[in-house]
């Protein structure tokens, strides 16, 4: 492949913008960080025209392709209209009103424009409604990147972490005072016990327990059965609220989220990727008598592009795509995930090399571990996968025209298509060979 255009962006782009991309998550490509021309389906191309079976699809929030019409033609009936209104639209009830229907805690919904945001917003409701101010997060789980809750994600030097069952706050960033994090506990995911231990000794104090339910930014760990319900359990008993951060899981792993796949329900919810078929839009949802906070006046929540008709009439074409004919369409994006998780597992077995799929089917982790280690359950136990396979692999499928991200978690969309796992499984087997 050649990537002569991209480079030549990516020079000019690098003397006016900070390494030459706006989020640094995209610092990470080969052999730079490309500059694209199209998507379609679960296509994308890039300037020189490489075409690519795309894995990667937006970090998530095209699970329904690049280029799902209905989103699309709803958003281009509103852009005649006006931008921005600082007023309501009709859209953003309308959505607000699936949402409630789709969702299980979501009793009320609130949008922003960002994930980050909806965090944001749900951390201050937490600690509004409890009148507490601890947090309880978990190692490599990830949540944006504010101040006060970016710590502990991928700390991989294991004095730098401190002992398992106390970890050491660390910033996931320069410029982040340790004073951001004076209500941040952090604590290993997967072990109830330590966050039973951790609640009898300050249960009065914590406001919220927020994590990814299916731990997606980090090698797509599964809970353990039981785990959930026993967070969910104790915040009861502790007058705390349990928060799911369903940014990538929300509309995906069901179309009530992993709070629906698991039957667990938290108090809130963010959401934000699949939501809007790949508008700029992130939620918080749950109970009412929290939620209403916000309508109160007291609690503050803000933003200037916060519904814009936009985003909003495109968020009603995908969530009524979504939930049409119960949820048909979402089940073709778990069809191809099983059938990828299988053909890949299936290749590994046929190979020296220790590979190893975990996950849910419409986003699941491709590593490499030695094949008796013991199962990974949390960051820590992550840390004996082969990071430097894992990224060999990456760079392989992609100069094969499979991209995915370079950590190795795969995005299937409800556009990919048996055609597309049968030519991503010959790419990834001849991948796999050289390496080999
Ligand atoms: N929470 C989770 C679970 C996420 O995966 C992400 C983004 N990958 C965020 C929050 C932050 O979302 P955003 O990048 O839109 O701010």
């Amino acid at each position: 492949m050649d990537f002569a255009t991209s480079k030549a962006w990516y020079e000019r782009a690098k003397k006016v913008i900070p390494g030459g991309i706006c989020s640094n998550v995209r610092l990470n490509s080969v052999p730079v960080p490309l500059f694209f021309e199209r998507g379609e389906g679960s296509r994308i191309w890039d300037r020189d025209g490489n075409e690519f079976i795309d894995y990667v699809m937006g970090q998530g929030p095209m699970l329904l392709g690049h280029t799902p019409r209905p989103v699309i033609e709803a958003a281009k009936a509103t852009l005649d209209r006006g931008l921005v209104y600082a007023g309501q639209s009709e859209f953003e009830v309308r959505a607000a009103e699936l949402i409630t229907e789709l969702v299980p805690c979501a009793e009320m919904v609130r949008f922003n424009c960002t994930g980050s945001e909806a965090v944001h917003a749900a951390l201050r409701l937490a600690r509004a409604y409890t009148g507490r101010k601890k947090v309880v997060r978990f190692e490599g789980h990830y949540h944006g990147w504010f101040d006060n809750i970016a710590w502990n994600y991928g700390v991989m030097d294991p004095a730098a972490q401190g002992p398992r069952d106390d970890p050491n706050l660390h910033p996931a960033s320069l410029g982040q005072p340790l004073e951001a994090a004076a209500n941040v506990i952090v604590r290993p995911w997967n072990d109830l016990a330590l966050v039973e231990r951790l609640f009898a000794q300050q249960g009065g104090e914590i406001a919220a327990v927020l994590c990814e339910a299916v731990m997606c930014n980090w090698f797509a760990i599964m809970p353990q059965p039981g785990y959930l319900e026993g967070l969910r359990a104790l915040c009861d008993r502790h007058g705390a609220l349990l928060i799911f951060d369903e940014v990538i899981t929300g509309f995906r792993l069901a179309l009530g989220g992993a709070q629906q796949l698991f039957g667990v329900r938290p108090d809130l919810a963010t959401l934000a990727k699949a939501m809007g078929g790949g508008m700029v839009v992130s939620a918080v949802a749950g109970a009412a008598d929290v939620m209403r906070l916000f309508g109160e006046g007291k609690t503050l929540h803000a933003g200037t592009y916060n519904s814009n008709p936009v985003s909003m009439a495109g968020t009603v074409a995908a969530l009524e795509l979504l939930r049409a004919d119960h949820g048909a369409e979402l089940q073709k994006a778990h069809a191809a995930g099983k059938a990828l998780i299988d053909g890949l597992r299936e290749l590994g077995n046929d190979l020296p090399l220790p590979l190893k799929v975990q996950g849910p089917p419409p986003t699941f982790q491709v590593f490499f571990a030695p094949g008796d280690s013991q199962p990974i359950v949390d960051f820590r136990s992550s840390l004996k996968a082969d990071l430097e396979l894992g990224k060999r692999f990456w760079r392989a499928l992609h100069e094969r025209g499979v991209r995915t991200t370079a950590r190795g978690l795969w995005f299937v969309s409800t556009t990919h298509t048996a055609g597309d796992v049968d030519q991503t499984l010959e790419i990834a087997a001849d991948a796999l060979r050289s390496l080999a």
